[in-house]
């Protein structure tokens, strides 16, 4: 209710985005839609049922809680995947609703195998192997007696998936790593071949991945930033229009974050902008004011460097950001009133204000802000056409 700031996610560019990625994943690698971080920030309960509309069936999230609050959203019984935490008391609860998880430890797979058995019915499990990223996995060593252990448990573990995570495949710099994580992902299979375990899904991509080492497809692919129309760095979207010549982004943003004009008002040269000393003005200005500030996941950071859109124009934060508002300079700016939208994120008026050119500060900015922003802004679906 009398909401101060609303995030706009645009049912077109989701679909555009899902028809780039299952052009390239063809008709032998399934999307798994990864939905972590409410969705990177879109909110799962607005975009996961927009997702499944456009006939995705499987998501992915990083823990138990995720999944569960996946559930309350989904309405086609899609196939759900706990790619992390699951702790024990969530164990009943998965096993019981056909969720999928990865084991990576022994005693994560003894408690899945005793819950199956304590409820009567199967636990359905991805092994995860541990090939170079040194986080969570089985090593290739233990993946013998694992393999034995789930065949000897048959009938109560159904091994769903064999899977790995590359450890930074948007970087050319770390192929060495990647390379090796490749050979012994292949090892891995060979045991899961050598093991009376019959072949799962095989499941290695993530975005970076489905676009850097596209022999790394597989079964599956978990893909989380592409869908939203992000790529994952600067140098994976160069590296992949430039192989492809393309020269128009194929990606769309989903996401639109509109806030509004709360006050208006004005200062002298010579005067500061806000708390202490961090903006002087060098002449005369006009200032707004609008309500959103860091306690909505507008960075501080951002103080004195970010800008925003306002009747179709660029206007720059001038001063900290505060918890609950920023002050804007519209300066130049004909017409602005209290009330006027203001763009945080996206576009108005063919002008645009992207996540990065919030700072370019490092590859993971746009996965950062993006998750930070607050479950209570509230999401809506604008279903018009792209541009
Ligand atoms: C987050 C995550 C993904 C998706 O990564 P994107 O770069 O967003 O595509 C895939 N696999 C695992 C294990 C992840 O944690």
């Amino acid at each position: 209710m009398f909401d101060a700031t609303t995030i706009e996610i645009h049912a077109e560019a989701l679909r555009r985005n899902l028809a780039f990625i299952r052009d390239i994943l063809g008709d032998r690698t399934t999307l798994c839609s990864v939905v972590k971080g409410n969705a990177y920030g879109h909110g799962l309960g607005t975009f996961v049922p927009l997702a499944e509309s456009f006939g995705v069936e499987r998501f992915a999230v990083y823990s138990a809680s995720e999944a569960y609050e996946l559930m309350r959203h989904v309405s086609n019984g899609p196939d759900v995947y706990i790619m992390g935490d699951v702790p024990d008391d969530a164990l009943d609860w998965a096993v019981e609703k056909g969720i999928s998880f990865n084991a990576f430890e022994q005693v994560r797979l003894d408690r899945a195998i005793r819950t199956a058995k304590k409820l009567g019915r199967k636990a359905c499990v991805h092994l995860e192997v541990e090939t170079g990223m040194h986080r969570t996995g089985f090593t290739l060593e233990d993946l013998p007696a694992v393999l034995d252990r789930c065949t000897e448990h048959a009938d109560r573990i159904e091994v769903v998936g064999i899977c790995t995570h590359l450890a930074g495949a948007e970087n050319q710099a770390n192929a060495f790593r990647i390379d090796e994580q490749k050979a012994n992902y292949k090892r891995a299979l060979e045991l899961v071949e050598a093991s009376r375990v019959p072949m799962p899904k095989r499941h290695v991509a993530c975005s970076a991945a489905m676009l850097n080492e596209p022999d790394v497809l597989y079964d599956m692919a978990r893909i989380g930033i592409l869908q939203y129309g992000f790529w994952p760095n600067k140098e994976t979207e160069v590296r992949y229009r430039k192989t492809h010549g393309i020269t128009e982004d194929p990606l769309r943003r989903l996401i639109r974050w509109r806030g509004r004009v709360m006050s208006i008002g004005g200062v002298q040269r010579g005067a500061f902008v806000g708390y202490g000393t961090s903006y002087f003005a060098q002449d005369d200005l006009r200032l707004a004011v609008v309500p959103v500030g860091y306690a909505f996941g507008y960075a501080r950071s951002l103080s004195n460097s970010g800008h925003v859109l306002v009747r179709g124009q660029r206007a720059p934060v001038r001063g900290i950001v505060n918890m609950n508002c920023i002050t804007i300079d519209i300066t130049g700016i004909e017409g602005v009133e209290i009330g006027d939208e203001v763009v945080l994120i996206g576009e108005q008026d063919g002008k645009s204000v992207s996540v990065a050119s919030f700072g370019e500060l490092s590859d993971q900015l746009n996965y950062e802000l993006l998750t930070r922003l607050p479950h209570d802004i509230p999401r809506v679906v604008v279903d018009e056409p792209l541009d």
